[in-house]
Parts: C-alpha cells; sequence; structure tokens
C-alpha cells in the first residue's frame, strides 16, 4: 500500500484513491458473484454479444505464426483498409497515412490527451473513462449539461456559451454517437450545427464511433462529412466485429492534424511499440466490408433494434424513463418518476439504487454518476447484452420475419428476464 502511493507521487500522476474502471470493476465484482455460486444478471459491462465474424476469426487462424514487430502506426495493409472503409461508408478521403492503430481506441484516446495539452469537453453523459483519463494526467475537464428533454444530446448553443469566454483556449471535445450511455446518436442537422461552432473556436473533435456500424437502421453519419478539417474519427473492432479482447482500435486524422498523429506514434513507440501482428494481419479481413460482413452487420443490428424496442416499452411503462434506442445497446434509464417510492426505501442515490436493485434481483448494472450525472438524479446505464449473441446470431440469419417477443425470450432470455425483474422490482416499491 505504501509502496504504491509512493510510486504514484513519484510518477507525478493524479492516481490517489482512483479505484478501477467502473464498467471492468462492475464486471469483475459480477464474476466473483458468480464464481460465489450467486445468479447475476450482467447489465454492467458493454462486451458486445456476438462472435467475431467467421471469415475474420480464419483469418487470425491463418496469421498465428506472424512473430515480427510492426511498424508503429500500425500495418499498411490494414491502415489502407481502414481508409477505404471510410470512403466506403463515410465518402471520406483518408489515406493509409492518415490513420493509426492502437491496443483498443481507449489506449488511442489516452495517448492523445499525453499529446494534446488543452481542455477536455465531455457532455454530461459521458463514457466511464474520457474523464479518468484527463484525471490521471492532470488536464482540466469540462462537464457540458444536456437535457433529457434533448434525449442527452449536446445542444450547439450549450457549446457555444462554454467557448465564447475564452474563444481561443485549446480545447478538444469527445463526441461519441451513438452513445454510450444513451443509445441516441445525433441527426445530421445537429451535427452540421455542432461543426460549426467546432469550426468557430478550433475545437478539435473526437468523434468517437466506436458503435456507428451498430447504429440500428445502419445509416450511421459522421460529423467529419461537416467539419472534416477538425475531426478525429475513433473506432475499432471491439463493438461492431465482437472483438473487445483483440484490442484494435484506429484514429482517423485530418492531413492538418498529423502533428498529433506523429506525436502519438512517438508515444506508442516508447510505450506498446505496435499492436499484436496476428490481430493487424486478420483486422484487414474485418474492414473489407463484403456480404459476410455485411450480413453479420444486418442481422446484429436487428436484434439489437428488437431488443432496444422491448427495454423502450417495458421501461417506460412502469415509469422508467428512456427515449427511444437508435444504436449500440445502451440506455440511460431515469428512474426520478418513482423518487418518492425510492426514498421511502432509504434509496437517495444512484449508486444506492444500483446496490439495492443487484441485492434484491441479481441484475447488474451501473449508476449514472459513472458517467457523469447527479448522484441525485436517479439515472443508470444499463448495457443489454446478457445473451448468447452466437446462438441469437444464427437463428436470426434464419428468421425472414420480424424478430419477435417469442425470438428474444428464447434467445435473449438473460437481458429480458432482467429488464422484467427491474420492472416488477420498480412495481413493488
Ligand atoms: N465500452 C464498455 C462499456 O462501456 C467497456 C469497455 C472498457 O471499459 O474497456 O461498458
Amino acid at each position: 500500500m505504501e509502496k504504491n502511493a509512493l510510486m504514484c507521487e513519484s510518477m507525478n500522476l493524479n492516481l490517489r484513491g482512483m479505484p478501477l474502471s467502473a464498467t471492468l470493476n462492475i464486471n469483475e465484482k459480477s464474476n466473483e458473484m458468480i464464481a460465489q455460486g450467486k445468479k447475476v444478471y450482467k447489465l454492467g459491462l458493454g462486451q458486445a454479444p456476438f462472435p467475431v465474424p467467421d471469415v475474420v476469426v480464419e483469418e487470425l487462424k491463418k496469421n498465428a505464426h506472424k512473430k515480427d514487430y510492426l511498424p508503429v502506426k500500425g500495418l499498411y495493409e490494414l491502415r489502407d483498409a481502414v481508409a477505404k472503409y471510410y470512403k466506403l461508408s463515410q465518402d471520406l478521403d483518408y489515406t493509409a497515412d492518415d490513420i493509426l492503430i492502437g491496443p483498443g481506441s481507449k489506449e488511442l484516446m489516452f495517448i492523445l490527451q499525453v499529446v494534446f495539452y488543452g481542455e477536455l469537453l465531455l457532455p454530461a453523459p459521458s463514457w466511464v473513462s474520457y474523464a479518468p483519463q484527463a484525471s490521471i494526467l492532470g488536464r482540466k475537464i469540462s462537464w457540458i449539461e444536456t437535457y433529457e428533454e434533448n434525449d442527452w444530446l449536446l445542444m450547439p448553443d450549450d457549446l457555444d456559451s462554454h467557448c465564447k469566454n475564452d474563444p481561443n483556449a485549446p480545447r478538444v471535445i469527445i463526441l461519441n454517437y451513438p452513445n454510450n450511455p444513451t443509445g441516441k446518436t445525433y441527426p445530421k442537422e445537429l451535427l452540421k450545427e455542432l461543426a460549426e461552432v467546432a469550426r468557430k473556436y478550433g475545437i478539435i473533435v473526437l468523434s468517437d464511433e466506436i458503435y456507428g456500424e451498430l447504429n440500428h437502421d445502419g445509416n450511421h453519419v459522421s460529423i467529419a462529412r461537416y467539419y472534416p478539417e477538425g475531426t478525429i474519427i475513433s473506432s475499432g473492432l471491439s463493438k461492431w466485429c465482437g472483438a473487445g479482447g483483440w484490442r484494435l482500435g484506429t484514429f482517423a486524422f485530418p492531413k492538418n492534424l498529423k502533428w498529433l498523429l506523429d506525436g502519438m506514434a512517438t508515444v506508442a513507440s516508447e510505450t506498446f511499440t505496435a499492436v499484436s501482428a496476428p490481430i493487424q494481419f486478420a483486422s484487414i479481413r474485418a474492414f473489407n466490408f463484403d456480404d459476410a460482413i455485411n450480413i453479420y452487420l444486418k442481422h446484429s443490428r436487428r436484434i439489437l433494434k428488437a431488443l432496444g424496442m422491448y427495454i423502450y416499452n417495458h421501461f417506460n411503462a412502469v415509469g422508467i424513463r428512456v427515449p427511444k434506442p437508435d444504436g449500440a445497446f445502451y440506455f440511460l434509464p431515469n428512474y426520478s418518476e418513482l423518487r418518492d417510492r425510492l426514498e421511502k426505501h432509504n434509496i437517495t442515490t444512484s449508486s444506492k439504487l444500483c446496490d439495492a436493485v443487484l441485492n434484491d434481483t441479481g441484475v447488474a448494472f451501473l449508476p449514472g454518476s459513472d458517467f457523469g450525472r447527479d448522484e441525485h438524479e436517479f439515472t443508470t446505464r444499463i448495457a443489454y447484452v446478457d445473451f448468447d449473441g452466437e446462438k441469437a446470431l444464427k437463428a436470426a440469419y434464419d428468421k425472414k420475419d420480424e424478430i419477435d417477443e417469442e425470438f428474444l425470450k428464447t434467445y435473449c432470455s438473460n437481458t429480458i428476464v432482467s429488464v422484467d425483474k427491474i420492472c416488477d422490482w420498480v412495481k413493488a416499491l
């Protein structure tokens, strides 16, 4: 303990008292409870439920013998495949030289903040790790409020109001859509308006599009279309390709931010060196969006959309407010309508709410406070991923008509049961 404290001080990092990341912590806590023989429904960690597509796994097998260190910025063929993917999916013009490959986009985000000295702007709510990364580095974090009536999306005027007092300050903002924790995405018009404000103040937009391919209607649009010169697109294989454990992330830079890419590559060269060779070779296949990948994605989206709608209908029916989902596999349920009933049971914060539900029903999820929301607001985050994605996907391939409740109850049963348990718990309050 003492040694740890000394190490943190001598590294001059702000780690004292910081716990494990909330998402990973809830996963480990849930697994420990399961190991003790308890039944736990895992809506905590947002791990993609679907398997890595077979064609990509085959490539990994073929490349298992690849043993050399690869270039720091990433394998040329992979960077080229990523650049081509953005041409195809977003009509954006990148070349391999604009792409940086890292061991997960999370690590790339951290390194970006190592290299870029400025204020970090975060809409509240935002994903759990953005703010702690900035805290570790001692960077200034500014939360910008969002509102439930706007589906928790950042409004351009609120961004403008934040920036206008010090218009020239160096800033980076992280926009994530489809969003973790809300499941909402930005309509084109709003992206255009946000792009204008970002351009006005020279803000770098780190556009976290890791869930882009999991837009439930398959029509994700990047803000880079409207603000190409100031946007870095962050993505990777963890979510749409089911490969979180492979740790493969990508950043796409505009030409004029090459200095940032190069600075990040220097940090990479002194830290992780390069991403694992077999993983990079296999990933080339993943970015080749042929029928195998497109059909896999079509069915992944169908399942997530149907499941999202089931939860949306059931939660709202019992007074847990959630907006209609657009993508990914998250909700930020708001229990504030039930405040009086919760407080009668001495549940006064979102953390206490999570503890009570876990204790009473075995369903694990996270408080909204881990995502920058007020503890007393009664928001929480669920990741609706506790099901066998491989079985569900196989069944979806064969199911020509609509994915209905019966399908969900058969193939996504743990998630359905946990949502029903939460609803019953609320009704019994
Ligand atoms: N993105 C996942 C989540 O929000 C977790 C992945 C991670 O923390 O590395 O649950």
